[in-house]
């Protein structure tokens, strides 16, 4: 059997969650808005970022575009980085 949530809602403070389907979502590293659940984005080991922002702050920094391989986490819009750079320090 698996324990009930009651415990869990009862200590926690009251805060103003958002009521739409981004609860657990997590903020991009770049813009620091939600990443929504369903949008194309990077999950690197520095965070998860909006595919766009990520491309664009990649970008920057390498001067090359990111190896984005799709269906990180068995999910197609998710994708992951080869971080061959960040890797090799
Ligand atoms: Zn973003």
């Amino acid at each position: 059997m698996t324990p009930g949530r009651e415990g869990i809602e009862g200590t926690m403070d009251e805060q103003n969650v958002i009521d739409i389907d981004m609860k657990g979502a997590p903020a991009c590293g770049r813009c620091f808005m939600l990443v929504a659940r369903y949008a194309p984005q990077v999950v690197a080991s520095s965070g998860t970022y909006h595919r766009e922002c990520f491309e664009a702050w990649y970008f920057g920094r390498y001067r090359k575009r990111p190896r984005l391989i799709a269906g990180a986490h068995g999910d197609r819009h998710r994708f992951q980085v080869r971080e061959t750079e960040d890797l090799a320090a």
